[in-house]
């Protein structure tokens, strides 16, 4: 039995399918004599579809952005086409019977143990050059979809990995993938994130599992209580099972609830809304009652893009969305990268110290002001296909705003885009313009902040984070990194009473909004509008329909006297048992 942070709730068994991080857990294979040729051929196929890649990649970038930022990916392909690099790796196929996965690793520590010898920088930044080819050719030679077909596997798969790139955690919602598990990652990474907008169960943390789980094993997932199990005993295996039923039950039974309205037993309409990554997400968001999109993380669209989004395809995106979205509400984030998210062509080949107190988000967005104008633009023109007379919203969220001269030059954006589709005759819509509360500086001159937006939603995952001065994505310190600790309650309770005494509509959109015990807190002290993944849309709704907010208001004045942590928890959890044993079960720890 592994322990690992509980980061998508329920029970899933399936059979394990151990994606190999290259850097981390090389593929130790020797191929038999008569795979050799197909192995040199697969990594002929994954070269030419990597210098596709890359030459396009390229081209669009220095059209949509400038030559300087382009020229990276040339230098790419002259490592990708380079005779010393893929020579040795034919070689090690062929002569060593490495796969060609275990080949590009060995490269890898070669070149890193050449240059980290020297201490030049320069060489540095080319082993960091050369890190990124190594990732593109291998992310081709262990496609997730095409392995699976491969390999024969068939049934529920556990998807176990060292960390999932963003493509792959997308790809997963093509494949049959059960449950989640990885040895990095916390509530807030990308598989974290993927996991629970399909209502998959997921465990992350779990480290050195796969030293000790191989692909085809059968695995369990907890991801209610953060526990995997490898190859279980019978006995084991069959209360899995029952549990595992008993959890799709009560999903059932919850998403039944999916057009009952949502409101508090004593009357009080809440918004519940869903966060989207894809257009495939919107699906969820309708077949679990979402009341609109309250999030749409624009930058996976960017992020699993072979090149670069113009601004006509994002448009068309963008439009999908609103048109399949319920009652064609969508709250749309510009590009949010940087951080654990990076895209080479955006100036993220360099090294960042910090890189989420670093160049990231909208910070990034504004020294590439062409780049951001043109998903500005895309956000405007996708709100005028909105029907006059009709219900639906348009609104353009700008993420990690920290003072109020950022809040007046992305208005000042906003207008100077107006004013270029007005120029050109390219129809626009009405647009609310909104920030996201993720900054404490923010959090503390709210009032200052609330005069130049219509609305604010808070990202509760980056504020706790950035307030407790803990990396969300390190397993180490997620004890700090806690929603439910004492600081996080009182600067949300000072956000959401200033957004309500301005009369600012106010949405909290970090995962805790979906966390049962956290949404009673959030009640309670005037929130009312929730955007969640997907999944967790049919319980907070439940809970919702049986919670008062006169109740909440109570729970809420007594955690404002709570010092530790883990008192607010322990209390919340008691409150929440005593509303509903069934949905307390549905909380992760
Ligand atoms: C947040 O920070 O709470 C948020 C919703 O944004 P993301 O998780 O994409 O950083
Ligand atoms: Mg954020």
């Amino acid at each position: 039995m592994e322990k690992g942070l509980a980061v998508s709730p329920g029970i899933a068994i399936g059979v394990a399918y151990c994606i190999l991080e290259i850097f981390v857990n090389p593929d130790r294979k020797r191929l038999e004599e008569h795979e050799v040729n197909k192995e040199l051929a697969r990594y002929e196929q994954a070269r030419e579809r990597t210098a596709v890649d890359l030459a396009a990649l390229q081209a669009k970038v220095e059209e949509q952005i400038g030559k300087n930022e382009a020229a990276i990916f040339a230098v790419h392909q002259t490592i990708l086409r380079d005779p010393a690099f893929t020579n040795k790796v034919r070689h090690w196929i062929v002569e060593e019977r490495v796969t060609a996965a275990g080949a590009l690793h060995r490269l890898l520590e070669e070149y890193t143990s050449i240059f980290s010898k020297t201490g030049d920088e320069y060489l540095q930044e080319r082993l960091n050059d050369i890190r990124d080819v190594v990732v593109r050719l291998s992310a081709y030679l262990s496609d997730v979809l095409n392995d699976k077909e491969e390999s024969g596997l068939s049934g529920p798969l556990i998807v176990i990995a060292d960390e999932l790139l963003p493509s792959q955690a997308v790809a997963l919602g093509e494949a049959d993938v059960h449950g989640i598990v990885t040895q990095a990652g916390s509530q807030t990474s990308h598989a974290a994130l993927i996991a629970r907008s399909r209502g998959i169960p997921a465990v992350s943390g779990v480290s050195g599992l796969l030293s000790k789980v191989k692909t085809g094993d059968t695995v369990v997932v907890n991801g209610s209580e953060g526990i995997v199990s490898i190859n279980p005993e019978s006995e084991e295996l069959a209360a899995y099972r029952k549990l595992e039923r008993e959890f799709f039950d009560l999903k059932d039974q919850l998403a039944a609830n999916r057009d009952q309205p949502a409101v508090t037993r004593d009357g009080t309409e809440l918004k519940l809304l869903a966060n989207i990554n894809n257009a495939k997400d919107v699906e969820s968001a309708v077949a679990m009652g979402a009341q609109g999109v309250g999030l749409y993380r624009t930058e996976y669209l960017y992020l699993t893009h072979e090149n670069v989004p113009d601004e006509n395809e994002q448009f068309a995106v963008y439009r999908e969305i609103l048109q399949k979205s319920p009652r064609h509400y969508v709250t749309i984030r510009t590009l949010d990268i940087g951080g654990d998210k990076t895209v080479a062509y955006l100036g993220h080949n360099h090294n960042e110290a910090n890189p989420f107190m670093g160049w990231r988000s909208i910070r990034l967005s504004f020294e590439h002001p062409e780049f951001f104008m043109s998903q500005i633009r895309a956000i405007m023109r996708c709100a005028a296909e909105l029907k006059s007379g009709e219900p639906g919203e348009v609104n353009m969220l700008f993420p990690m705003i920290t003072n109020v001269e950022e809040m007046r030059k992305a208005r000042h954006l906003v207008r100077k885009a107006e004013k270029s589709l007005d120029e050109r005759g390219i129809p626009r819509g009405e647009v609310k313009v909104g920030m996201m509360l993720e900054v404490p500086a923010a959090a503390v001159a709210i009032h200052h902040l609330l005069e130049l937006v219509d609305f604010v939603s808070i990202g509760s995952n980056d504020l706790v984070q950035y307030l407790t001065a803990a990396d969300r994505d390190n397993p180490k310190v997620s004890g700090l990194c806690q929603p439910l600790s004492p600081a996080v309650v009182i600067t949300l309770k000072h956000v959401i009473e200033a957004c309500n005494q301005a009369n600012i509509p106010v949405t909290l959109c970090g995962e805790m909004a979906g966390q049962p015990r956290a949404f009673l807190l959030l009640l309670g002290m005037g929130l009312r509008s929730f955007s969640m993944s997907p999944a967790f849309i049919p319980t907070i709704k439940e809970l919702a329909n049986q919670a008062t907010v006169e109740h909440a208001e109570r729970v809420v004045e007594k955690v404002m006297e709570m010092k530790t942590t883990n008192q607010v928890k322990r209390y919340l959890r008691m409150e929440l048992e005593a509303i509903s044993p069934d949905i307390a079960r549905l909380d992760t720890e």
